[in-house]
């Protein structure tokens, strides 16, 4: 690795004094200024020369060059059009990233990767999230039918409990499971709020994701199965049946076809959402559409 210019608590300082930069909390801009981490989020994402690599927010460009000498190519989404120009500074001598200045929530991703990338090389998503679009981000992606080698991102710690926790335990809900059905997500390893300029709230971690088999069976359709699952834990203090009730509604039928499918599933109406794993969601998901109410 050679000695990286724009990281650490001095440069970043200096880079947003020289651009008079206003640092916008509500684009979630918290610079990376440890170099250590970023080194720790590139062996993560245990990238290689051969990779093609997509970053989510390059800031003012300290991940980027980091991913720019270990990758063979890198195109990073700024929303922030002040950040353009300094970019194209700070990231000059590197001749293998580019900058596409759009919203990631709006871009035309996998047409852009169409475009620009290589099918025959891995591809990768790296990024330090910003954390106020987190889920959407991350839903959006793994709900595509974009394929990424592995994904790396940094994300707020709380956050990242929730996507790897396992049923039972608080932190599990409709996240965790829209996130595990796909993937699975394990931390790598957490990262304290001093290693940000500004200084963010709270503390981080970087999220490892690749690829999980499917589930077989799986749901009769997945947009419905995200749905009902969201649905199950809106009122996370009530019990199943509850939760059940209000996306069905309370039709004497409609309870009575309740219970049909609960006793066929061998699920108590009186057990909490957090406890039922992805493979009884599914279930539930297809023996409901079987009796109509999906
Ligand atoms: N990668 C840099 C680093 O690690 O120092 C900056 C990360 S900062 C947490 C998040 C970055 O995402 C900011 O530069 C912000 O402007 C950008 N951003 C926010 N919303 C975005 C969006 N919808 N699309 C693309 N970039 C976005």
């Amino acid at each position: 690795m050679k000695t990286p210019l724009i990281a650490s608590p001095a440069r970043t300082q200096a880079i947003i004094n020289r651009y008079r930069l206003p640092i916008k909390k509500s684009l979630g801009q918290n610079f990376l200024t440890d170099i250590n981490i970023l080194e720790h989020i590139v062996q993560a994402a245990d990238l290689t020369e051969k990779d093609n690599v997509i970053e989510i927010g390059p800031g003012i460009g300290a991940l980027t060059e980091f991913l720019a000498q270990s990758a063979h190519q890198v195109m990073a989404f700024e929303i922030d059009d002040q950040l353009i120009p300094v970019l194209d500074d700070t990231l000059a001598l590197y001749d293998n990233v580019t900058i596409v200045n759009e919203d990631i929530l709006k871009a035309n991703l996998p047409q852009l990767i169409k475009d620009n990338f290589d099918a025959d090389r891995p591809l990768k998503l790296v990024a330090n999230l910003p954390y106020y679009i987190t889920t959407p981000i991350l839903l959006s992606v793994l709900q595509s039918s974009m394929h990424f080698d592995n994904i790396t991102v940094m994300m707020q710690k709380e956050v990242a409990d929730r996507l790897v926790a396992v049923p039972g335990t608080k932190a599990y809900g409709s996240l965790s499971i829209a996130v595990q059905y796909r993937s699975t997500p394990e931390v790598a390893f957490t990262v304290p709020r001093t290693a940000f300029i500004p200084q963010p709230n709270v503390d981080s971690a970087i999220i490892t994701m690749t690829d999980r088999a499917a589930f077989d069976p799986a749901p009769f359709d997945e947009s419905v199965f995200f749905k009902f699952v969201k649905g199950c834990f809106m009122h996370r203090r009530k019990s199943f049946w509850n939760n059940l009730l209000a996306i069905f509604g309370k039709d004497a039928d409609v309870k009575a076809q309740l219970t049909d499918v609960l006793e066929k599933v061998h699920v108590s109406p009186q057990i909490r959402s957090e406890k039922l794993t992805i493979e009884t969601f599914i279930l539930l998901t297809n023996t409901l559409h079987d009796e109509g109410l999906l």
